[in-house]
């Protein structure tokens, strides 16, 4: 895995995503510099899974294993 740059759809809605694409974390208040590359993804599927809802966020934002607050709190 690792692509720069792909489009998928999240919540019926498309979206760029991609290491290569630059973001901000989904953290509200956060605006920590990111990007849309698997790192940053809660879960591990783009688009979300069970796991993950598919949200993109900064290291301080991710727990565990790469999942964001609500879905390491929804998983514990
Ligand atoms: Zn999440
Ligand atoms: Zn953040």
């Amino acid at each position: 895995m690792g692509y720069a740059y792909y489009e998928l759809v999240r919540n019926g809605e498309k979206i760029e995503a991609g290491y290569g694409v630059e973001a901000v974390c989904e953290k509200t208040g956060c605006t920590e510099k990111i990007d849309r590359g698997l790192a940053y993804l809660c879960g591990k599927t783009p688009g979300g899974d069970k796991h993950g809802c598919g949200g993109y966020f900064c290291e301080r934002h991710l727990y565990g294993d790469n999942q964001c607050g609500t879905c390491a709190e929804r998983a514990a």
